[in-house]
């Protein structure tokens, strides 16, 4: 029986928490720093640990016989963390330092897609103002001027106008808008189409898909307003046709696990292409994710049936290829509740009253939560994500709302149309 820890606090850390606390080869399940959702859970422990300290992190894997580690966020595997553990002897799942440039670097990201002839946007690359005000003159608007490193999915901006388009470049290289991340910049064509996620687990080799979803990053109805984390996500997702599928896999997915291979950074963990679908069926690349989706995880794990963690053991091991993924067939649908003012300024420490009054057959994950004295309180942008599952995407909808609307805190704020343009 596996003992496993999951790192992270978010909302995608208690849904892959959850679905390991339900396999069949589990006997303990922690998460560090965890959130209220998980220490609310019933088979999951929060341990106080700070996951930045990776000797502090080894030496609770050592004295607690920790089997599996699961990463949930970037950061930490930008960072190295597989690396440190792995040569502790911890099996870690993730991307070593190395691989984990995929999305630590755009500029790497779309170096490795242009050299391995994967589909992306057109580009450039910039450290210096003024060569890139230079391209920018003989470009087309809109445009999407993105920032080389981490930046919490801030970095992207789509400039309608010249003159915005400048003024980005120099806040981004000259004004240092973004600090270390903005100090190479990405400016690329912008796409036109619809968007999707494609996730899959694999083992440096072999690779399965996850469920399709589809993100809503927008704030607001109609995909109007600023861009967030994500404001809810669905599985499976319609876009994703099987003739899509079988393109992204090939050209995309299975092109990039072999180029990352023959680079000799061979890729572990979950690999996240974002795409950007045209009228003709033709999928590009927008990005790189080296970790789950949040809130496509919510939705996903919801529908995922096999044991979590013997995917992920065997994807360390390299041996996915002997491996299989069981799914619900049923559609899940996952709407976030945010605090008022999200993704800007907002509030914090609101009780968050009704969680009690939602029926069984949702799950309600926790991201920016805080528990004391049984009471849970908001403690980020993104607060819950409420999920529901159910014979139809329609269905499934109704049934997240119904319990939504159960939900408040006074200043609850939500996208009344998760789902739209597969429902629609
Ligand atoms: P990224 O972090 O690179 O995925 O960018 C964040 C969001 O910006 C994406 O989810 C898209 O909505 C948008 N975006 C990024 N690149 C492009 C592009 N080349 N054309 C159109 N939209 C884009």
């Amino acid at each position: 029986m596996n003992k496993v820890l999951v790192i992270g606090s978010g909302g995608r850390e208690h849904a892959l928490a959850w679905r390991m606390s339900l396999s069949t080869t589990v006997a303990q399940t922690f998460v560090a720093p965890g959130n209220a959702g998980t220490e609310l859970e019933p088979l999951l422990t929060n341990v106080d640990l700070d996951v930045s300290d990776f000797s502090a992190v080894i030496s609770f894997c050592q004295q607690n016989q920790i089997t599996l580690v699961v990463v949930g966020p970037e950061q930490p595997l930008v960072d190295g963390m597989v690396d440190a553990l792995s040569a502790a002897g911890i099996a870690c799942f993730g991307p070593n330092q190395q691989a984990a440039q995929l999305e630590g670097s755009k500029a790497f990201a779309k170096d490795f897609l242009s050299r391995h002839n994967i589909p992306t946007a057109a580009y450039g690359e910039f450290t210096e103002v003024a060569p890139a005000i230079e391209f920018l003159s003989s470009q087309d608007m809109p445009i999407v001027i993105k920032a080389d490193g981490l930046a919490a999915g801030k970095g992207v901006v789509i400039a309608e106008t010249q003159p915005e388009a400048e003024d980005t470049v120099r806040d981004m290289l000259a004004d240092n808008a973004f600090g270390e991340a903005g100090s190479r910049i990405i400016i690329e064509e912008f796409l036109q189409g619809e968007e999707a996620s494609y996730i899959v687990i694999a083992d440096g080799k072999n690779f399965i898909p996850m469920a399709t979803s589809q993100d809503h990053k927008a704030r607001d109805n109609g995909d109007l307003g600023p861009n967030t984390g994500g404001m809810g996500a669905y599985s499976p997702a319609p876009v994703v046709t099987p003739a899509i599928d079988q393109q992204v896999a090939e050209q995309v997915i299975q092109a990039t696990l072999d180029g990352m291979a023959k680079d000799g950074m061979p890729f572990t963990g979950f690999l996240y292409a974002g795409l950007m679908i045209d009228s003709q069926g033709q999928a590009k690349v927008l990005e790189f994710n080296v970790r789950f989706g949040d809130p496509e995880t919510q939705p996903i794990m919801t529908r995922l049936r096999s044991n979590l963690d013997e995917l992920c053991l065997a994807a360390i091991n390299g041996s996915l290829a002997k491996a299989h993924c069981l799914w619900d067939e049923r559609y899940a649908l996952g709407v976030v509740m945010a605090e008022e003012g999200y993704p800007m300024a907002y509030e914090k420490g609101h009780a968050i009253q009704g969680l009690g009054l939602v029926n069984e057959d949702i799950k309600v994950f926790h991201a920016g939560t805080r528990q004391s004295d049984g009471q849970v309180f908001t403690h980020g942008g993104r607060v819950l994500c409420v999920c529901a599952l159910d014979d139809s995407l329609g269905e499934a909808q109704k049934k997240a709302y119904q319990a939504v609307k159960r939900i408040s805190w006074g200043s609850e704020y939500y996208r009344t149309d998760i789902g739209f343009k597969a429902i629609r």
